[in-house]
């Protein structure tokens, strides 16, 4: 019997890294799935279609939410966000596990929905308020006054960091690489999360017995 696929939540405000350690992992293990969120706000330079974002206008998004395809949706930035159920589903099926970035709203929704038990969630924190700045400047995607709002939602993301599992503090990318790898495949090997346990400690009985 094939494992549980477990959902990895990963919230941190926008600048503290979050989207590169998602590559990251991605990179390290091909059969991890990213939940691509459907979005109403505009793509971004290099941005494409069911890759980042699936985009969508707001009546289309309220027409996914409306046939309950959402498993957790919110405002973010004056822009809605939504999880499409179907993939995750899937992937749990498959026995992927599937990662997730967004917000400190999608995250209590998926932990207190039916699907709670199968999440891990884990908070990025900048160093410090100024490398956070730093970082969102340094991006030149944003206005000025894009970057303030975003520093303004930045606090209140943060203001949530006591309701995950995890916490890491990215000073330095592959430093909190390294922990994000520890944090899953120490998730991976739970007791609960190992289904043909009961069967192979039986076998090693029967060997026991046969002794
Ligand atoms: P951005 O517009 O910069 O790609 O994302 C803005 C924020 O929305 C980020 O904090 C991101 O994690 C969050 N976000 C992205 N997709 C979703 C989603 O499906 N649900 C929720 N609740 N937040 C999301």
């Amino acid at each position: 019997m094939a494992r549980k696929g477990l959902l990895l939540i990963l919230s941190s405000p926008s600048g503290a890294g979050k989207s590169t350690l998602t590559r990251m992992l991605m990179g390290w293990d091909p059969t991890m799935r990213f939940s691509v969120s459907a979005t109403t706000r505009a793509p971004r330079p290099g941005e494409t279609d069911g890759r980042e974002y699936f985009f969508r206008s707001r009546a289309e998004f309220e027409a996914m939410v409306d046939q309950g395809q959402m498993l957790e949706h919110a405002e973010v930035f004056g822009n809605f966000y939504g999880t499409p159920r179907g993939p995750v589903e899937e992937n749990m099926r498959a026995g992927c596990d599937t990662v997730f970035d967004i917000d400190w709203q999608g995250g209590q929704q998926i932990r207190n929905s039916a699907l709670g038990r199968d999440v891990v969630s884990v908070f990025v924190l900048p160093p410090s308020i100024a490398e956070l700045d730093r970082r969102l400047r340094s991006r030149g995607q944003d206005s000025d006054e894009v970057i303030a709002g975003r520093m303004a939602k930045s606090r209140d993301e943060i203001s949530h960091w006591a309701e995950y599992d995890y916490v890491l503090v990215n000073e330095d990318l592959d430093t909190t690489f390294a922990r994000l790898k520890t944090i899953l495949e120490s998730e991976r090997l739970r007791r609960d999360r190992q289904p043909g346990l009961a069967d192979f400690v039986r076998g090693l009985n029967r060997e026991f017995e046969a002794r």
